[in-house]
């Protein structure tokens, strides 16, 4: 029946190259080969390259540029039917929501986590360290690769969840929309970003999740924030001094004060 292989070959296609993106092989902003060249790759055909490309494009995961080529736009589905969703929200409620996504993300990542995940995880972090890539790359920057960090969207893949997943995308595409893009900021230098990438993967690769989901409340806290137009730091939870502080000594691995 040559219309099933011919099927079974374009789904080969689509998951081939689905793969090369949600890896993280294909980074976001990138470039992907052109299409004689994936077609030799997979040994099929130019309309089959053709055919996954346009579908990765309708997911939101590619999208192509007349002229320019095809570009990894995000390693996740997404939708537009989401992006229409998420847009009647402000963006502190977006943001709250994202808080959530990521806490669960880590809690599921340390039940699910493969060792795979962990070694992905542990070539994010050495590789995102000393840069601002978490997760937004640098104030203003409108590259496509803001509020993006492959740390983070490794441990959404860790989780197993795809539903988690595609809201996460879903999400930081909100957030790199004009109308929200200049209100945030990532008030972390990256030695603090580093530190809590570390106490996260750590408590995932231990299966600690407990551990996992303080480490991410503690990481989202200053994470994403919005800034007023003073630029000065709206906190994303208001905390009394001792509220804080509690915080801090979880942080620091203290025992709790009284
Ligand atoms: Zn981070």
């Amino acid at each position: 029946m040559a219309s099933t292989t011919g099927s079974d070959r374009a789904r080969a296609a689509l998951s081939y190259l689905r793969r090369k993106i949600s890896s993280g092989e294909w980074p976001l902003g990138e470039r992907i080969p052109i299409e004689p060249e994936l077609a030799e790759q997979m040994g099929v055909g130019r309309s089959t390259v053709r055919e996954a490309v346009r579908s990765l494009a309708s997911m939101g995961m590619l999208e192509t540029a007349p002229g320019r080529g095809t570009f990894v736009r995000s390693a996740t589905p997404t939708s537009s039917l989401l992006d229409e969703f998420l847009a009647d929200f402000s963006l502190e409620e977006i943001l709250s929501y994202r808080r959530a996504l990521e806490v669960e993300a880590a809690q599921q990542a340390a039940l699910h986590r493969s060792d795979e995940d962990i070694e992905a995880l542990e070539l994010a972090t050495v590789e995102e360290v000393g840069c601002s890539r978490c997760p937004v790359l640098s104030l203003g920057d409108s590259g496509a690769g803001a509020f993006d960090s492959r740390f983070h969207r490794l441990i959404f893949d860790a989780a197993k969840n795809r539903l988690l997943s595609s809201l996460y995308a879903g999400i930081n595409d909100q957030l790199r929309t004009p109308q929200h893009r200049g209100r945030l900021a990532n008030v972390a230098t990256s030695a603090e970003m580093e530190r809590d990438h570390h106490r996260v993967l750590d408590a995932i690769k231990r299966r600690d999740f407990i551990d996992a989901v303080h480490a991410m409340v503690d990481h989202v806290d200053h994470d994403v924030v919005i800034v007023n137009e003073q630029q000065e730091v709206v906190p994303p939870l208001f905390r009394t001094p001792e509220q804080q502080q509690r915080m801090d000594d979880v942080r620091e691995g203290r025992p709790a004060t009284a």
